[in-house]
C-alpha cells in the first residue's frame, strides 16, 4: 500500500493469536522488513497479540495503530468489523470479545462431527495443535490440519470443498451484533471498518441497507484495497466509500507466507482522493 510520498499502510493482518501462522512479534518483524510504515495487526475477535504487536512495531520504526476483526452476524450471514486506534485494554471491547470468541470450541466439535460424516475422522483432536490460541479455533485451523492429514493438496481446496460458507462441513454461529461490535470499537476509541466488503453474498438491496445501518450506528470506514478484492472491486468500493462518505481503509489480510495471496505491504495505495481511515489517527 504505498503511495506517491513513500508511505506504506498496512491495516489488517493476521498472528498466531487468531489463524495466522506467524507470532505476533514475527509479523511485525515481517511488515518492517516489508517497508511497511503505518502497521496494524487485526486478529479475529482477540487483542492478545495487541501489545507484542506494538513493542515489536515501534523498535522497527512503524506507527502502530491497536487493532481487532470482529466477527458480526448480520441478516443471517457472517461480516467482519475490523477496529482501528483501538485501546485493548479497555473493559466492554475486552468482554464483548470474549463473549464474541464463546462457542467457538463446541463448534468446532460440530465441524468435526461433519467432517467425520464426510469421511475425515477424528479432526477435533487432530485441530487442537494447530490452534495457537485454544479459545480461538477457527475454520482455517481445520484447513491447515486437513491438508497435513493429506486430505487436499491446500488450504484453499478445503473452503472450495468443505468449509466455505456454503459447504457441507461449515456450521454457522451466531456472532456478535453489528451495533455491539461498533460500539465496543467506539468504547475504545477506535474507528469502525467494514472489512472486505466484497467478499459478502448480500443482494445489492441488503448491501445498501447494511452500509446505511453501519453508518446509522456511527460506522466510518469500508475497505477499499485488500487482498481479499480484485483490482476491479478497488474501484468499486472506492465508489462506495465516495457514496457514502465513508473513511477508506487498506490492508493484505495476510495470514501465511504461503496460504495468502498478498504479503504484508505489498498492495497498491488508495485513490488519492478518499479519506485515510488512519488519517486522524496517527
Ligand atoms: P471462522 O472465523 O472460524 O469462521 O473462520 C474464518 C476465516 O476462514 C477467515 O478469516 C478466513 O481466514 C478463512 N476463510 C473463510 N472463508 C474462506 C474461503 N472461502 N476461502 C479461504 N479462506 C476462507
Ligand atoms: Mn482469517
Ligand atoms: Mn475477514
Ligand atoms: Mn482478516
Amino acid at each position: 500500500m504505498s503511495n506517491e510520498m513513500g508511505t506504506c499502510v498496512d491495516l489488517h493482518c493476521h498472528s498466531t493469536v487468531s489463524d495466522g501462522v506467524l507470532s505476533p512479534e514475527s509479523v511485525a518483524l515481517r511488515a518492517a522488513q516489508r517497508g511497511v510504515n503505518i502497521w496494524s495487526l487485526t486478529d479475529h475477535d482477540e487483542v492478545s497479540g495487541q501489545k507484542l504487536a506494538r513493542a515489536t512495531a515501534q523498535s522497527q520504526g512503524m506507527t502502530y495503530l491497536g487493532g481487532v476483526e470482529i466477527s458480526v452476524t448480520w441478516a443471517n450471514q457472517t461480516v467482519h468489523i475490523v477496529g482501528l486506534g483501538i485501546d485493548e485494554d479497555h473493559p466492554a471491547l475486552v468482554e464483548g470479545l470474549r463473549a464474541t470468541r464463546a462457542g467457538r470450541a463446541e463448534r468446532a466439535k460440530r465441524i468435526s462431527d461433519n467432517l467425520a460424516r464426510l469421511g475425515m475422522p477424528g479432526a477435533y483432536e487432530g485441530v487442537l495443535p494447530f490452534a495457537g490460541n485454544p479459545e480461538l479455533i477457527s475454520r482455517t485451523h481445520f484447513a491447515r490440519y486437513l491438508v497435513q492429514a493429506g486430505y487436499c493438496p491446500d488450504v484453499q481446496t478445503v473452503f472450495d470443498k468443505y468449509l466455505s460458507d456454503e459447504g457441507p462441513a461449515h456450521e454457522p454461529m451466531q456472532w456478535a451484533k453489528l451495533a455491539c461490535a461498533v460500539s465496543w470499537i467506539h468504547g475504545a476509541g477506535g474507528v469502525a471498518v467494514v472489512a472486505h466488503p466484497g467478499r459478502y453474498h448480500y443482494t445489492q438491496t441488503q448491501l445498501a441497507a447494511f452500509f446505511a445501518e453501519f453508518k446509522d450506528l456511527g460506522g466510518q470506514g469500508i475497505e477499499v484495497v485488500t487482498g481479499s478484492h480484485t483490482p476491479h472491486q478497488y474501484h468499486e468500493y472506492a465508489q462506495v466509500a465516495r457514496d457514502y462518505g465513508f473513511l477508506a481503509s487498506c490492508g493484505s489480510d495476510f495470514h501465511s507466507p504461503i496460504e495468502s495471496r498478498h504479503d504484508l505491504g505489498s498492495l497498491p495505495g488508495l485513490p488519492s482522493d478518499l479519506v485515510p481511515a488512519w488519517q486522524g489517527l496517527v
